[in-house]
């Protein structure tokens, strides 16, 4: 009998199930925020879809509803983490892009000056 193999789960999505804790600060049907583990500047959030769409290069025209929503929710995040003086948004894409879980979301950070170019 052939063997169906389920695809794995990414961290995020057992964020997402209550499989693995997270510090989430924001949630709603569409979307979860929840504080990174290894934060690089002093507010570190993660922003992502409960859709499991795998990166940016993934996202179609039916997801532009659900980026929409996600990037409404920014400024609603960014004033309960009490980020006055502004904050940046970044999504990492691809392996050149840094990204290294397969689950799209946007890293929300603040609460220092950040240079630019990144890294
Ligand atoms: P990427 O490098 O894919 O753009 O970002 C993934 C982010 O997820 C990293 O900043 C990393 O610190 C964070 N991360 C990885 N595993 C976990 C985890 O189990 N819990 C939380 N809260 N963040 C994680």
């Amino acid at each position: 009998m052939a063997v169906v193999r389920m695809p794995e789960k990414t961290i995020f999505e057992r964020i997402i199930s209550r499989e693995i804790p997270a510090k989430i600060v924001f949630e709603d049907d569409h979307c979860l925020a929840f504080h990174d583990a290894h934060p690089q500047a002093p507010v570190h959030v993660l922003l992502i879809p409960r859709k499991p769409i795998p990166s940016l290069e993934d996202v179609v025209s039916d997801d532009a509803e659900v980026l929409g929503h996600l990037l409404s929710v920014v400024p609603q995040l960014t004033k309960m983490l009490s980020l006055t003086g502004g904050y940046r948004v970044v999504i990492n894409c691809g392996q050149n892009g840094g990204q290294t879980v397969d689950h799209l979301h946007l890293h929300v950070l603040g609460g220092r000056p950040l240079s630019w170019p990144p890294g």
